[in-house]
């Protein structure tokens, strides 16, 4: 294969964007997934059969496929060894990737064309202004006109209101919280949910239209299957939630210039020694997950996408420079889960009808920021799921302890049957928590036990006490909107601390990469995921603030190096 002018590994959050971007300046970017390509015409049976080797022609999409892969199915999608969005490779016959775990809960990531957005809720708030401000190498103003840029290109749009949303915001009324009518959030208040989902299909409540029609429009139809990833649209880049898969791959390959090869997984950074330059970055070495068989690739630049916790594992297995924030630092958004369960009489005033339906709408479609502690957003996902959220992950155990008058802890048996028999009149909020970086968490490899692609991380994770103190009060703003709101009974749920979904700034600004994300140590090698994230952006949901960097990234290596 010819030298590449960029080479990008993963192309996920923040991979497919940055591509996107070079692609455009007319750059020939390839692209290295290590992960499966759903709805591509090249893989027709992509988790059975090796198929093609790579793509770069938008006509290679194909909704059909698309939707046969996306088919809503809980299991057959979420499952962590089996699912289609699980971490590990397209050939169902080989297991998941492997990490090992220093504490109990598990790193919620899938591989493939459009990495872990594929499950991710879209949500698409900007990072706090003063969490930026007070320690990264960039001012807030300085990243705004990036923010926007992306914002357009999804597009982000405000949530609408469907019961969930409706009974949390009369609750934060209640409580005393104000609307907020902004992006740039400086003080507390309560908003709908800034999100990468196309406003609501304009048919979707005329009954002349069947589901199945709805499903093949333009626009979201309130479904509630996000989570398990949209299959609702007319085409493949027109697919109602903008995970990059559907919104910066097609517009990637629309350039011309972006080459992507799925199933392909990159195990080492090729690295030489320039008289001028330094240490400089030249290639890749990259294993097929079907075949096996390795080679070795070569660009001007080389960009690294491939999330948070491989990104620094290729480092180390690449054995660069030593640098004592390579891997350090993992922010993980401490998450937790309050639930409030309603009688259908106090519904009725509020709502106008007697259940919530949380599985209707957007899975997250309202939030409450509270800049200095973290958000608190509703939440409402199909009820196996929900169940194992809400009742089954309690590190407390079966304890039903009491903590700020609300019940604590796994809930079982009879109880559990009762409470699933009201799913449809409850109400889930999920915490977000404020992380402070620590650089005694984060990622490193473990020799003595490789996989096929080299040593495999080695995840620590620790929350500070200032964290746990903001998650407690994040915690009692949540509980105390429930019972505003007229829950019968709420039920704190007291997830494990190593829960991770928000996983960042393991190769953090300022620390390894410098404000144009370049590593300080190995040049014309950048880097373009979650891990360049300098700080937890105060709890806003991190993928648009990764986006925003790499467009801003695109920028600077353009600039510099062609
Ligand atoms: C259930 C769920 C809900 C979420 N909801 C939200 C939300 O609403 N809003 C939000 O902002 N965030 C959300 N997130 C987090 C969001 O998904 C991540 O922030 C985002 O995907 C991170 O982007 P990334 O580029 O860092 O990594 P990823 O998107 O994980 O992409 C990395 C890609 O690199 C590939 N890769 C890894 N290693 C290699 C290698 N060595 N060679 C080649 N390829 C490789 C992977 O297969 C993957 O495709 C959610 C996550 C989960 C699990
Ligand atoms: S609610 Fe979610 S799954 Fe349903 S159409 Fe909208 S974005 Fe897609």
């Amino acid at each position: 294969m010819q030298k590449q002018d960029v080479i990008v590994i993963g192309a996920g959050g923040g991979g497919a964007v940055i591509a996107k971007e070079l692609g455009e300046q007319g750059l020939h970017v390839l692209i290295l997934e290590a992960g499966p390509w759903y709805g591509n015409k090249m893989w027709p049976h992509p988790n059975t059969e090796a198929g093609g080797v790579s793509s770069r022609c938008p006509n290679d999409l194909d909704v059909g496929l698309f939707k046969e892969n996306y088919n809503r199915l809980e299991n057959n999608m979420n499952n962590q060894i089996t699912g289609k969005l699980r971490w590990g490779p397209a050939n169902r016959e080989h297991p998941p990737w492997n990490r090992s775990y220093q504490q109990r809960g598990f790193v919620w990531q899938n591989s493939g064309v459009g990495g872990t957005t594929q499950h991710y809720l879209a949500n698409s708030p900007r990072a706090f202004p003063a969490s930026i401000d007070s320690e990264w190498p960039l001012t807030y103003h300085e990243l705004v006109p990036y923010y926007e840029k992306v914002e357009a290109e999804l597009p982000v749009e405000f949530a609408p209101t469907t019961s969930k949303e409706e009974l949390f915001y009369f609750g934060a009324r209640k409580a005393g919280w104000d609307l907020l009518a902004t992006l740039n959030v400086e003080a507390p208040g309560f908003r709908p949910q800034p999100n990468a989902i196309l406003p609501p299909n304009a048919n979707f409540l005329n009954p002349a239209y069947s589901e199945e029609q709805l499903s093949w429009m333009e626009g979201c139809t309130l479904a509630g299957h996000c989570i398990n990833g949209c299959p609702i649209g007319p085409s493949v880049d027109k697919i109602a939630k903008r995970s990059t898969n559907v919104s910066y791959v097609p517009l990637a390959l629309k350039t011309g210039n972006v080459e992507i090869l799925p199933n392909t997984f990159s195990y080492n950074i090729i690295t030489e020694y320039h008289p001028e330059e330094g240490l400089k970055a030249i290639g890749v070495k990259v294993r097929n997950t079907w075949t096996g068989v390795r080679d070795e690739l070569f660009a001007d630049c080389i960009i690294v996408a491939a999330g948070a916790i491989e990104t620094p594992r290729l480092w180390l297995n690449s054995s660069l420079p030593v640098n004592q924030w390579v891997g350090r630092g993992l922010v993980n958004h401490q998450m937790d889960m309050v639930t409030g369960i309603f009688n259908e009489k106090d519904l009725l005033p509020i709502l106008g009808c007697s259940e919530v339906n949380p599985f209707v709408g957007h899975t997250s479609g309202a939030r409450l920021d509270h800049p200095g502690l973290g958000s608190i957003q509703t939440i409402g996902t199909s009820p196996g799921l929900m169940a194992s959220f809400t009742y089954a992950l309690g590190k407390s155990g079966a304890t039903q302890s009491e903590q700020y008058g609300i019940q604590k802890g796994r809930v079982m048996g009879k109880e559990l049957i009762e409470l699933m028999g009201d799913y449809k009149s409850s109400l889930n909020i999920l915490i977000c928590t404020d992380d402070e970086v620590d650089i005694r968490n984060g990622v490193s490899v473990l020799t003595e036990t490789p996989d096929e692609n080299g040593p495999i991380p080695s995840i620590r994770y620790t929350p500070t006490t200032n964290t746990l103190r903001k998650k407690r009060k994040l915690v009692k703003i949540a509980a105390d909107i429930l019972l505003q709101a007229r829950a019968r009974k709420v039920i704190h749920s007291d997830w494990p601390d190593g829960m991770m979904i928000h996983i960042m700034s393991t190769m953090r600004m300022g620390y390894v990469v410098d404000q144009n994300c370049e590593s300080f140590q190995v040049n014309r090698l950048f880097i373009a995921d979650n891990s360049v994230l300098n700080n937890g952006l105060g709890s806003a949901n991190p993928t648009l603030t990764t986006q925003a960097i790499a467009v801003r990234t695109a920028e600077q290596i353009y600039k510099k190096y062609f």
